[in-house]
């Protein structure tokens, strides 16, 4: 009992580093699940895309847009999600391991309990976890730059995977279908999907989930309410909804000019 009160808290606080993101910036934080190309594995993922998959993450990300209301948009693909929250967001002081922490740990712990409702036939085998980092864009239009490299990104990963499982489940092995692709260009990729499924532009018969990604955002519309008095209020009504469109497109945002403010 005595020696408690040799500890001097100041002492023992100084240590601590607080690490606060730049102020007027968007902050992005994304996650991504660690070892999921083992956790697909185990839990026999379909391949290329398992849609469940994907919708599960999809209502972790509604779960935590739903949580933290400073989220404008987020945007997933694959194992990954990234979080974009308003510029001017005080969440934790904007200090970086609580909101990416915050932000991690609630996402993990939904697609742990969300998991069931999704895969009722299939034991969750072992714990998913995630990983998470945080970055400042100054500006919306670099924000956009980010968004677009993620689609971008989505895109070329999916083209050559579609490829890949496609020439293993024609029976060539995975290192003959890696060889195979090595080098091959966009156009090529496409012949090659035409020429094993026989179907003209295969590629773009492929669900727009698998081709787009998703994007979770509040949709907000007026909502015209009946008051006691019977005259009209107008308040604004909102849900978050799951989409998957083309974000690179200005289009996109021309039409949701409320998501950026
Ligand atoms: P790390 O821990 O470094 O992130 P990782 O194994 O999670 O490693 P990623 O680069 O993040 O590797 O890739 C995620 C992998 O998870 C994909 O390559 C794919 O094999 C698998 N995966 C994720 N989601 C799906 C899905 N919906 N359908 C099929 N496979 C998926
Ligand atoms: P914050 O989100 O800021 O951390 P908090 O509500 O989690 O807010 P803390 O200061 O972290 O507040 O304190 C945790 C609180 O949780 C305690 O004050 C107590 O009420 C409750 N709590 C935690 N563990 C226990 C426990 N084992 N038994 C009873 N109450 C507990
Ligand atoms: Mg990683
Ligand atoms: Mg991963
Ligand atoms: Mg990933
Ligand atoms: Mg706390």
């Amino acid at each position: 009992a005595e020696d408690v009160n040799k500890i001097k808290p100041d002492y023992v606080k100084s240590f601590l580093h607080v690490s606060k993101l730049m102020p007027s910036t968007w902050i992005v934080i994304r996650v991504d699940g660690c070892h999921f190309h083992r956790f697909s594995d185990v839990h026999e993922f379909e391949k290329p895309n398992d849609a469940q998959a994907l919708n599960l993450m999809n209502s972790c990300a509604v779960g935590v847009l739903e949580e933290f209301k400073d989220i404008v948009f987020s945007y997933g693909v694959s194992d990954e999600y990234s979080f974009v929250l308003k510029k001017e967001s005080q969440l934790y002081q904007r200090r970086s391991s609580e909101i990416v922490s915050a932000i991690v740990s609630l996402f993990s712990s939904m697609y742990t309990i969300k998991w069931k409702e999704f895969f009722p036939q299939k034991e969750l085998k072992h714990v998913p976890y995630f990983d998470g980092r945080a970055v400042c864009y100054p500006t919306s239009e670099i924000l956009l730059d980010y968004l677009a490299w993620r689609q971008v990104d989505c895109h070329i990963n999916n083209q050559y995977n579609t490829c890949f499982w496609m020439l293993v489940k024609s029976g060539k092995s995975k290192s003959e279908a890696q060889n195979y692709l090595k080098g091959t260009q966009s156009q090529e990729k496409n012949e090659l999907l035409m020429r094993l499924s026989g179907i003209i532009d295969y590629y773009n018969t492929l669900p727009l989930m698998f081709r787009q990604g998703s994007s979770v955002f509040w949709h907000t519309h007026d909502d015209k309410k009946m008051s006691n008095q019977g005259n009209e209020a107008v308040g604004k009504c909102c849900k978050v909804v799951v989409e998957h469109c083309n974000i690179i497109e200005k289009s996109f945002w021309e039409a949701h000019p409320d998501i950026l403010g």
